[in-house]
């Protein structure tokens, strides 16, 4: 099969809709999706029919409403398209009502105390703006998961109110600037970072069996030092990986397009090429499933953890975001033409000010367990946010703040429809990649987010707060007679009170740490510090404003995000547990004994020795400062589980037992880099990392 002919082939798109539904249904059915109304029974029925004949036809036999609860993955669950007939035989039946709502029992996915209050029963509604599709053989409906009084218990119904808020203001804003602009769409290219190792690695280790990142592991003589596996050759077994991973992906009408190796061994990335956010999103939990069940084929696991190892890099996605208008112009280009200028300015401060004043928001929306491994360490933004412009772009917007001359060139007076911009090398706005949020020539790029993450959280959050400072910025314009000058004083005045969040130096520097800090920046160092503010007024009040949560559920919201943490922190010390204990300790032992005894037959030999003798010491006493971290461990524990999962018990997690599982680890590494290789229970960083040759 061609790829023409093969992308796409297990989508029910507009293509295939345009062909197979009757002209007017197709008709209504746009309609109704530009407009945002909701379909009749009538149309529901006949989309129903023709995309259950067009699955039937390709083998298929259920079909799933498929959706996005708070676990940050996807859920399905299948039926089949039988029905009974009355001589006993099936026929296969698909009607509208199946069509746009399902009933899954909800009372098993969290809710947020949502459910104590209200209904446990929920309920999934079709969302047409995200295509149908076909996975392993099930026909699959791209829905929304709401409880039976409308509350979200999902990911896709906020961020699809978001996109409506944005698209609301911005198109507003627009029309004041005497646009004729209908729409406007915030667009996503989420980067996926990922590491491929061996089954035969994988099925040895308990704690990437259970928590998907190593939680022992002494440093490997080799680990990243040569930088020689970013954008090295890719061994064949990869490639083979990758290519099925495209066309899979590709059937599914997923635009991948870049892939190479990163910068870590047994680490690489795929870019999909952009698309607008609920769809990019959609596609993004896609591909990462994908991403693990292709690995299978080959005989890999692939392991999307933020930070599978320590002391090597760990894995993002960075969020590319943009502003579409519905005749594909791009907001954040800062484009060739006359026009359009003022326009480009404007929208780079509302960025500006928007980044600055919800620094807590995009913080907290990247803040998990897994992503406290990482935000920080050398390799990732540090949990600081800022915003790199470049010196050229940050010069223009001050000098237009200042009335100032820019460069050599006329004094940067902004009017709409007068180009002011002089042309500024893309490239120098490219090249810093420690930036946390940086502009990148067209688009803002997002890096903190980690790579197991949904993105849907992270849009929400972007999408929200840039909505929110337009509507601030339209309604000033709206009425203003000079807009010109309304234009400018917007930027002198986000210059003046939000140029602070621009910086474009190194984030990974130790200055910039003080110096944020001199800034009055926000420093939520860990995921604890961040997430309680997601509950402040005023974030309850922005996201009411927007109509994107009401109090109820950014309430509910932030409790399934506590919990979660404390659930993955306790996953993760009962994995230490129970891997220290019933594995490491007893290999420690088992050497210990082989010292010993080895020094007494030396010594029965006349053989005049004491290094075994020191040696089974030396372990002796690692063994048991193990046995005491181990208690130490234990004791914690038993303490954060009579806490419970609020925000308390996420506290003690953090200050008790995250420190005892480290100090646990720090003894295991110690055993392990004194326990003969042979004796050692499972396989080392070393042998994880280069378990992928060919
Ligand atoms: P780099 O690693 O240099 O950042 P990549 O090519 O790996 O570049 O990824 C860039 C990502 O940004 C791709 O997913 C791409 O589709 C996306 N992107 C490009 N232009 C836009 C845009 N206007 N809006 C959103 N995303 C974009
Ligand atoms: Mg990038």
């Amino acid at each position: 099969m061609g790829i023409n002919e093969l992308f796409g082939s297990m989508v029910f798109n507009d293509a295939v809709m345009r062909e197979k539904l009757p002209a007017s249904t197709y008709r209504e059915f746009k309609k109704c999706c530009a407009e945002g109304k909701s379909l009749t029974l009538d149309m529901a029925n006949t989309i129903a029919t023709t995309m259950k004949d067009w699955a039937i036809e390709k083998g298929v036999t259920h079909f799933t409403h498929w959706f996005q609860p708070m676990t940050g993955i996807t859920a399905e669950k299948h039926d089949s398209f039988i029905a009974p007939t009355t001589n006993g035989g099936v026929i296969m039946e698909f009607s509208g009502k199946e069509l746009i709502k399902g009933e899954p029992d909800a009372s098993s996915f969290p809710s947020g105390g949502l459910r104590a209050t209200f209904e446990a029963r929920g309920y999934t509604a079709w969302d047409p703006t995200s295509y149908a599709f076909i996975k392993d053989g099930v026909l699959c409906i791209p829905t929304a998961f709401c409880s039976y009084n409308g509350e979200a218990l999902d990911k896709k119904t906020p961020l699809l109110r978001s996109m409506e808020a944005i698209d609301k203001q911005t198109t507003r804003l627009l029309r004041i600037l005497g646009r004729k602009t209908e729409h406007v769409y915030p667009c996503v290219g989420p980067e996926q970072e990922y590491f491929l190792i061996d089954n035969s690695v994988f099925d040895k280790r308990k704690d990437l069996q259970y928590t998907g990142r190593t939680l022992f592991g002494a440093k490997p003589p080799k680990g990243q030092e040569l930088d020689d596996h970013y954008f090295g050759a890719i061994t064949p077994r990869v490639v083979k990986y990758m290519k099925d991973l495209d066309e899979e992906l590709w059937r599914l009408g997923i635009f991948a397009k870049t892939k190479h190796n990163e910068v870590a061994p047994a680490q690489h990335e795929l870019a999909p090429i952009f698309t607008t956010t609920n769809i990019a999103c959609d596609h993004n939990q896609l591909t990462m499933e994908i991403m693990k069940k292709v690995a299978y084929r080959y005989g890999m696991t692939c392991l999307l953890h933020e930070k599978p190892f320590a002391g090597v890099n760990g894995s993002g996605k960075h969020n590319n975001f943009s502003l579409t208008t519905n005749f594909g112009h791009n907001l954040f280009d800062p484009g060739k033409s006359v026009e359009g200028s003022a326009q480009f300015l404007l929208f780079i401060a509302a960025m500006v000010s928007a980044v600055d004043k919800h620094q807590d928001l995009l913080r907290l929306c990247v803040a998990t367990a897994g992503n406290d491994n990482r935000l920080g360490a050398s390799e990732a933004p540090p949990a600081i946010i800022s915003m790199y412009l470049g010196d050229e772009l940050t010069g223009i917007l001050q000098a237009v703040a200042d009335g100032r001359t820019y460069s050599k060139r006329a004094k940067c007076n902004v009017e709409i429809g007068v180009h002011v911009l002089p042309k500024f090398a893309m490239d120098t706005a490219d090249r810093n990649r420690t930036s946390p949020f940086a502009f990148t020539g067209n688009k803002f790029e997002f890096r903190m987010p980690g790579s197991s993450q949904s993105i849907a959280g992270i849009n929400i959050v972007l999408n929200t707060i840039v909505a929110d400072e337009i509507q601030g910025i339209a309604d000033i314009l709206e009425k203003a007679e000079d807009k010109n000058k309304a234009i400018t004083e917007i930027i002198a005045k986000t210059m003046k009170e939000h140029g602070r969040i621009i910086f474009n130096g190194n984030n990974y520097s130790d200055e910039w740490v003080a110096e944020a800090e001199k800034r009055g920046l926000l420093n939520l160092k860990s995921t604890v510090d961040a997430l309680p503010r997601l509950s402040s007024d005023e974030n309850i009040a922005l996201f009411g404003r927007q109509k994107v949560l009401s109090e109820t559920e950014v309430r509910s919201r932030t409790e399934i995000l506590i919990e979660e943490y404390c659930k993955l922190e306790n996953i993760e010390a009962m994995t230490m547990l129970d891997m220290a204990k019933k594995e490491i300790l007893p290999a420690v032992s088992k050497y210990t004994k082989h010292l010993a005894e080895t020094a007494l037959e030396l010594r029965d030999l006349g053989i005049k020795t004491t290094t075994q003798a020191k040696q089974a010491q030396k372990l002796a006493s690692l063994y048991e400062a193990g046995f005491e971290d181990v208690q130490a461990l234990e004791k914690v524990v038993t303490e954060a589980h009579i806490l419970g999962m609020d925000l308390k018990a996420a506290r003690y997690y953090r200050d008790s037992v995250v420190p005892a599982m480290a100090r646990l680890r720090a003894t295991c590494d110690e055993c392990e880099m004194n326990v003969a290789e042979k004796y050692w229970p499972f396989p080392t960083y070393g042998e994880i990392l280069y378990s992928v040759r060919d």
